[in-house]
Parts: structure tokens; C-alpha cells; sequence
């Protein structure tokens, strides 16, 4: 008997020759591809973990809140603190990640015969989402230097008048925050594209927004139904295995996206231990600071060391440009790995991705940068 292949089962077209979502999971000494926080949970908030899910365990009888209320209560307080505009519990969303928010907004507002647009490069998981719902993907300009020229992207929704827009700032792979000027222009342009219907949405992805130089876009909500701010617990709060993602809207998007939700999506165990991380917000943004400011260190050593960096509002920096005739991004990448560092190819031409460590892995991959320019240098120079 042959083993079965994919394409051997009655799989949806669109599926059919596609690969999944993969950052290599590499077990190398030096780890900056995923954009995760180099450190682990302090213990004493570790304890809370422990002691909140203990309590959680003797429930696990029972289903979990379904609304995940005080969850969302305490994430509103984390937005109104952080930001200075009120949000109230019934702005605010909850999932396993960023990634089922993003999941829950195609299902309620994408899907077939819809279609959503990004301006890439960008979060390659907006086009996977939209592909996994049926959503129709269309693929939005950047300017050269990265950052979304607002006339382009206009031009682009009037043409093909998407149902959801997708814009993330700071961006991923390349660092660069986008502005309230345009995101507001993207807003009025994707209303006016669909004047029938209740307009579009616009989602905007603040996955690293705790590490920009810039204020949340958050208070471009008031007035603008059509608009979301997806957040995560991943980054800034160091609990990426803890799979907590949320959103702030109108009240009205927090009700359709009840329509598509699983019941009981949450367990109660996440319900708690993200109930405990958020007690502990203070002490997981003091690493914050200090990430932004290793972050800040490794674009001017990038810099110092020859090599061109996008201007970064994450915990991550774009850097290149390593031409084909060196190696290109691939062979950039693959002589980092030989040396221990593991930083991510985004598939941006000439481009690669490396996410701020504790200061002992960065120096560690300023230390295989250096040889790897040296490497390229005398390349050339033979
Ligand atoms: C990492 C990341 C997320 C986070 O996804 P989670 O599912 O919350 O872990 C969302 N958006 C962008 C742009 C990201 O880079």
C-alpha cells in the first residue's frame, strides 16, 4: 500500500500545493527568528501562574467563561492605562493568539466572494488567514523605503475595493510604524470604496506596538466602527506559548465576532494565566525598555558594521542588503546558522530579519555579522 498523499484527498483547490506556516524550530545556540522575548517569566509571577490555575483546575469540570469577562475587563484597564483613551470591556476581544483574532475578523467579515488586501511585504499570516477562509488576498504596494506610500495604497483600494484591509505597524518583517495621517486616509478610502453594504474594515495589527517610538493608533477608534486594533500578549508581554490574542473595537465587531467564534474557545486555564500576566504588566513592560534599547543598539552596530537597516519601531530589525552575486538573503542567512545565530528570511529580497536578544545574543550576532562582512569583503576584493 502507497502512502496517501495530500493532494489524494478531496481538498479545497486553493489548498492544494500550499505550505503551512513555518519558522524553523531549530535547536542552535543563538535564537532570533520568531520575534519572541528573550526572557523568561519572573519567578514570582511564575507562582501566580501556578497559584491562578490551581485555583482554575478545581472548575475544570466545567466549561469555561464563555466571554471570557473578567479577562476582558482587566485587558481594557491594560489599553486605557497604556494608551490614555477609555476602553470599556465590551470594546474589547479575546483569543488563543493574535492569530484566531485575526481568524475570527475574516470569518465574520471576509470569506468567498470577499477579499481583503495588505501592503507587503508584510505579516504573511493575514494572506495564509485570509486564504484559510475563503478570503480572496490581494497584495498592496510599499514604497522602497518600506513604509506605505498613502496616494499608492488609495489608488489600490479605490481599484479593487477590498472588503477588509489589513495594516500592521509596526510592521513585520521590516520594522517601519505607519502614521495616524495614513491610516486614516486608508479608512476614508476604504469606506468611500464601499459606500454599500456598511463600508469596509480596517484592521490594524499592533503586535509590537509596546516597542515603538510611536503612540498606538487606539484612539482613531472613537468614531470609526469599521475599525479594529489587534493586540497580542506574545511580544511585549513575553507569553507567546501562552497563545493570548485581543482586539479593541466598536462594541459592534466584539458581537459579530461572537457569531464565528467556537464556544468556549478560551480555556480556563489561559482565562488564568493571562488574568496572572497582567498582574505582573509593570514588571513585564520594564523589559520592554529594555529590549527597545538593545533594539536601538543593534541598528547603529548594523549600521557601523556596513550593513543597511530599516528604521525599527519593533523588537526586531530589517537588515541588508546582501546581493545575489554574494550569496543573496539565503546565503547571508545560512552563514549566520553556521555560526550559531538563527535569524529569519522573510523571502524579502536581499533582506533578512533579527530579533532583539538579551545583550549577550546580540553580541553574539554582531560578532557573526562582523565575520560574515569580512567574509564578503574579501570576496569581492579577490
Ligand atoms: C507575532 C505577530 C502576531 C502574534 O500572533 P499571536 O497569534 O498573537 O502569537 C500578530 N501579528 C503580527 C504582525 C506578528 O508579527
Amino acid at each position: 500500500m502507497t502512502a496517501t498523499r495530500i493532494d489524494d484527498l478531496p481538498l479545497r483547490d486553493e489548498l492544494r500545493g500550499k505550505f503551512p506556516y513555518g519558522a524553523p524550530q531549530l535547536d542552535v545556540p543563538v535564537r532570533l527568528n520568531t520575534n519572541e522575548n528573550p526572557y523568561p517569566l519572573p519567578d514570582a509571577l511564575v507562582a501566580r501562574i501556578a497559584e491562578r490555575v490551581t485555583e482554575a483546575a478545581r472548575h475544570l469540570n466545567r466549561y469555561p467563561d464563555r466571554d471570557a469577562v473578567e479577562l476582558r475587563e482587566k485587558l481594557a484597564g491594560y489599553l486605557t492605562r497604556t494608551t490614555g483613551h477609555p476602553v470599556g470591556r465590551a470594546q474589547v476581544w479575546a483569543a488563543n493568539g493574535s492569530n484566531e483574532i485575526l481568524q475570527q475578523l475574516l470569518q465574520a467579515f471576509g470569506g468567498p466572494g470577499r477579499q481583503a488586501i495588505g501592503f507587503e511585504p508584510s505579516y504573511s499570516m493575514h494572506a495564509l488567514i485570509a486564504r484559510g477562509t475563503g478570503t480572496g488576498w490581494l497584495s498592496g504596494p510599499r514604497g522602497e523605503d518600506f513604509t506605505i506610500d498613502a496616494p499608492a495604497a488609495r489608488q489600490a483600494i479605490a481599484a479593487h475595493r477590498p472588503h477588509v484591509v489589513f495594516v500592521c505597524s509596526p510592521n513585520n518583517p521590516t520594522g517601519t510604524a505607519v502614521d495616524a495621517a495614513t491610516v486614516l486616509a486608508l479608512y476614508d478610502a476604504a469606506q468611500a470604496a464601499r459606500p454599500e453594504g456598511g463600508g469596509a474594515l480596517v484592521v490594524v495589527d499592533e503586535a509590537y506596538t509596546e516597542f515603538s517610538h510611536h503612540p498606538s493608533l487606539l484612539p482613531l477608534l472613537a468614531g470609526r466602527p469599521n475599525l479594529v486594533i489587534s493586540r497580542t500578549m506574545s511580544k511585549a508581554f513575553g507569553a507567546a506559548g501562552l497563545r493570548l490574542g485581543y482586539l479593541a473595537a466598536d462594541p459592534a465587531v466584539v458581537d459579530a465576532v461572537q457569531l464565528v467564534r467556537l464556544p468556549y474557545h478560551l480555556s480556563a486555564v489561559t482565562q488564568a494565566t493571562a488574568l496572572a500576566a497582567l498582574e505582573h504588566t509593570d514588571t513585564l513592560l520594564g523589559y520592554v525598555a529594555q529590549l527597545k534599547a538593545e533594539r536601538d543598539r543593534l541598528v547603529t552596530e548594523l549600521r557601523a558594521l556596513g550593513c543597511r537597516v530599516t528604521d525599527s519601531d519593533a523588537n526586531f530589525v530589517q537588515f541588508g542588503r546582501f546581493e545575489e552575486a554574494d550569496g543573496g538573503a539565503r546565503g547571508a542567512w545560512r552563514a549566520l546558522l553556521d555560526r550559531g545565530v538563527l535569524v529569519r528570511d522573510n523571502g524579502v529580497p536581499g533582506w533578512l530579519r533579527v530579533t532583539a536578544g538579551t545583550p549577550e545574543e546580540n553580541d553574539a550576532f554582531l560578532d557573526a555579522v562582523r565575520e560574515l562582512m569580512k567574509a564578503i569583503n574579501e570576496r569581492r576584493n579577490a
